[in-house]
């Protein structure tokens, strides 16, 4: 199913001339480094994939996105620049998602709810009874144990057939005849992928970026957090929210950003540490900051804060969101609940950049003003619509079209197959 070439010994060995000959020099020298110039052979080989579906970012709706590709039959390549499938569930340690019911039902199901339900129910805890209107719209997410998720969505995806490339990222794209072709990088690693479909699910729509395509940002973001636990132990899947500090300024662009942001998360983290003199000692802190905000596409369409807040049912409405319109500023957050009976819904065409063929999002980057963003940004929100982008991607695939030309009653198939719920108009 999947090609794997190298790109052959005798690239290799032009770079490498040097270091042979002195290994041929004396039998000892060349016994003692013939295995070391293998292993640097192996290390430089340049991996092709033959993909139809390729997912960027392996975050919250990266992971969803390439298990809907995978069991809608395409074959699946995920790469993920971080160590382990979650994103900010995971690594930025926001592991609450929410929301999946509004109003005293379920409305995202899908297999992102699938994920959350069995990390739960493995980790013996208690999910939360979604038939009962809590007085704040948060009470309802469900705490994750954070260390547990990742490995249920490995197996997950390993069960639909996907391959998963860590600390890998995009690094060129060229539009080939017959879709793309992607020079991925990671340590020790040269990967070239082939394929028809991609999926951005980056946060921050970096592979939309690369490619040129419009994207929107403000002038000043929302913070990002670091989230820490200093004094008292955490007890990940029982304690919805540890403690956390605002990181002003956070941005998830690049290498260099997201250096800066992690350096002054920490060292904002270091002086609340020596402030407690020793009385609180720091028990646990997430690996990376976690951002809010940067990069949001522009879309075929875009979901406007009165879409959102009037819960306007899209004619190509591909999965329910809820959550308060919830911006964070300077000054902190206040939300604002939504009125009681709406249900905003996410269009298919929000998730396709302007213009393009052969390319969807999913995730917080999603064509959206910024006060809708704020709301449509929260994770079940993001796997909902990661479904729905896989299954987009999928199905465009498999009639070797582009996700805006799939007709909406096959997506719509598609994702109530496997479990998601579809918004009626
Ligand atoms: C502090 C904080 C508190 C929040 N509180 C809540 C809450 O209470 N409830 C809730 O539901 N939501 C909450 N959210 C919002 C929510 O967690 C995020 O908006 C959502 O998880 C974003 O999902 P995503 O898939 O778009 O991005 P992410 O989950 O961030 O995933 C992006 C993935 O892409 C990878 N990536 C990025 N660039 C590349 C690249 N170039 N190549 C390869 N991989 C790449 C990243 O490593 C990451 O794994 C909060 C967010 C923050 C920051």
């Amino acid at each position: 199913m999947k090609e794997k070439s190298t790109i052959g010994r005798r690239e290799f060995i032009q770079y490498s001339t040097a270091g042979i000959a002195f290994a041929a020099s004396t039998k000892a020298a060349a016994e003692t480094l013939a295995p070391a110039s293998q292993e640097k052979e192996e290390c430089n080989e340049m991996i092709t994939n033959e993909v139809d579906v390729l997912v960027v970012g392996g975050g919250t709706a990266g992971t969803i996105a390439a298990i809907q590709a995978g069991r809608s039959g395409a074959r699946t390549l995920l790469v993920e620049r971080g160590p382990q499938l979650g994103g900010t569930t995971t690594t930025g340690g926001v592991a609450f998602p929410g929301l999946f019911d509004a109003w005293g039902k379920q409305v995202i199901a899908g297999i992102g709810w699938e994920l959350v339900k069995e990390s739960v129910e493995l980790d013996g805890g208690t999910l939360p009874d979604f038939s009962k209107v809590p007085k704040h719209h948060p009470t309802n997410q469900v705490k994750v144990n954070q260390f547990l998720y990742p490995l249920l969505a490995e197996e997950k995806c390993e069960q639909a057939g996907v391959e998963i490339a860590y600390y890998e990222f995009p690094q060129a794209i060229t539009r080939t005849e017959k879709g793309w072709q992607m020079e991925c990088g990671g340590f020790g690693t040269r990967r070239r992928v082939l394929c028809r479909q991609i999926v951005d699910c980056t946060g921050g729509a970096e592979v939309v970026g690369l490619l040129d395509f419009p994207r929107l940002r403000e002038d000043e973001t929302q913070p990002g957090s670091i989230l820490f636990r200093l004094g008292k132990p955490y007890q990940p899947g029982r304690e919805g929210v540890i403690q956390s500090i605002y990181v002003h300024g956070a941005d998830s662009t690049s290498s260099r950003t997201v250096t800066a942001a992690n350096l002054k998360g920490r060292k904002d983290l270091l002086a609340k540490v020596r402030a407690a003199e020793g009385k609180a000692r720091l028990l646990h802190r997430q690996p990376e900051t976690s951002f809010r905000e940067s990069y949001r596409i522009q879309g075929e369409t875009m979901i406007t804060v009165d879409d959102y807040t009037s819960g306007r049912v899209f004619e190509d409405a591909v999965c329910n969101a809820f959550y308060p319109v919830d911006l964070h500023t300077k000054s902190g957050v206040r939300p604002k609940p939504l009125k009681p009976g709406t249900v905003p819904t996410v269009p298919l065409r929000a998730l396709i950049p302007k213009g393009s063929r052969n390319l969807i999002v999913a995730g917080r980057c999603v064509s959206s003003d910024r006060l809708a963003n704020s709301g449509l940004r929260v994770q079940a929100s993001c796997m909902a619509m990661g479904q729905a982008a896989g299954a987009a991607a999928a199905l465009a695939e498999a009639g070797a079209t582009t996700p805006l030309s799939v007709p909406l009653k096959d997506i719509h198939a598609m994702l109530r197959k496997h479990g998601a719920i579809v918004p009626s108009a």
